[in-house]
């Protein structure tokens, strides 16, 4: 294959990331892969400061969190029929070096950034999106379309969020605008419920983000949810659904939606992808008492 410019600029950061690039599940004839785009490297007070210790200490523990936490970053790919869904674009070479790898892990899986025919984003945070456009500032996918939910494109486009998010976010707001105004002419709007394309359901999943929207790939009695970040974690998320996340920019509505969430995926036994969750993100939510557990499928 040709080296994009992208990629050459890359190549470097990216010889040294040595985990497994994708991984695949198949959901009736739709073949789902986890697409790493790298890690993000966190102080864990991000999530944790107002934690109690005598929450945090068991968790610590069982899950070997230390200061710093480096949770996977797991963009979905749905391939159906003739098309490449990929949900999310990963954070690109601006927001951290731990991030940012996605072309080699499309690569891997056999793809290059131009057979990218649909993009649909679960929130607009910068490990989701930044990665829209290479270091020149060019789309790094130049056939796809795009998706996203109509209330989160009004969050992140409106000029006073700049001003209204919280300051440890500015940049946040900065970047997704200037990113969703590369697309502005070349993006459709869904809301909650919508087939955003034929066997995926979006499912608003608020709280994360504003606008922030989870989807239900389904085909007759089989279904993967993509979680984004409505289900940040593989630990604290699980184990104490209802505390306030660091990350959630409404901790209280994003508590809710996650309680509610689980409950529904450990019944139903629904696998899920999810962004951030340990390994490549792919596995089932198991309940434990009044808690819950992620178990990763092998
Ligand atoms: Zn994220």
């Amino acid at each position: 294959m040709t080296l994009t410019r992208r990629q050459f600029t890359t190549l470097g950061a990216a010889s040294l990331f040595a985990s497994p690039a994708f991984s695949q599940t198949m959901i009736g004839e739709n073949k789902i892969t986890s697409i790493s785009d790298g890690n993000l490297t966190l102080p864990a007070g991000m999530i944790f400061d107002h934690v109690p210790e005598e929450t945090l200490a068991p968790l610590r523990e069982q899950y070997g969190l230390t200061e710093v936490l480096t949770p996977p970053c797991n963009v979905t790919l749905l391939q159906t029929g003739d098309r490449n869904v990929l949900f999310d674009v990963g954070a690109g070479s601006e927001f951290m070096s731990s991030a940012g790898f996605i072309l080699d892990a499309l690569d891997a899986a056999g793809l290059y950034p131009e057979d990218i025919t649909d993009v649909i984003f679960t929130h607009a945070h910068p490990d989701h999106i930044w990665g829209l456009v290479d270091d020149f500032d060019d789309l790094l996918f130049p056939n796809a379309t795009y998706m996203i939910g109509q209330k989160e494109w009004d969050y992140w486009t409106d000029p006073n969020t700049v001003d209204t998010i919280d300051s440890g976010r500015t940049t946040f707001a900065v970047g997704a605008a200037r990113r969703l105004a590369r697309i502005e002419d070349n993006i459709t709007f869904f809301n909650d419920g919508d087939e955003v394309i034929s066997g995926v359901a979006a499912r608003a999943t608020f709280g994360h983000t504003p606008g922030h929207m989870a989807f239900e790939i389904r085909n007759g009695p089989n279904a993967l949810m993509v979680l984004g970040d409505c289900i940040g974690n593989h630990h604290m998320a699980f184990e104490h659904p209802a505390l306030i996340s660091g990350s959630d920019q409404d901790g209280d509505m994003g508590a809710a939606t996650r309680v509610a969430l689980l409950d529904q995926l450990a019944t139903e036994q629904m696998q899920v992808l999810g962004f951030h969750l340990a390994g490549n993100g792919i596995g089932r939510v198991e309940r434990m008492g009044d808690a819950f557990r992620f178990v990763q499928d092998s």
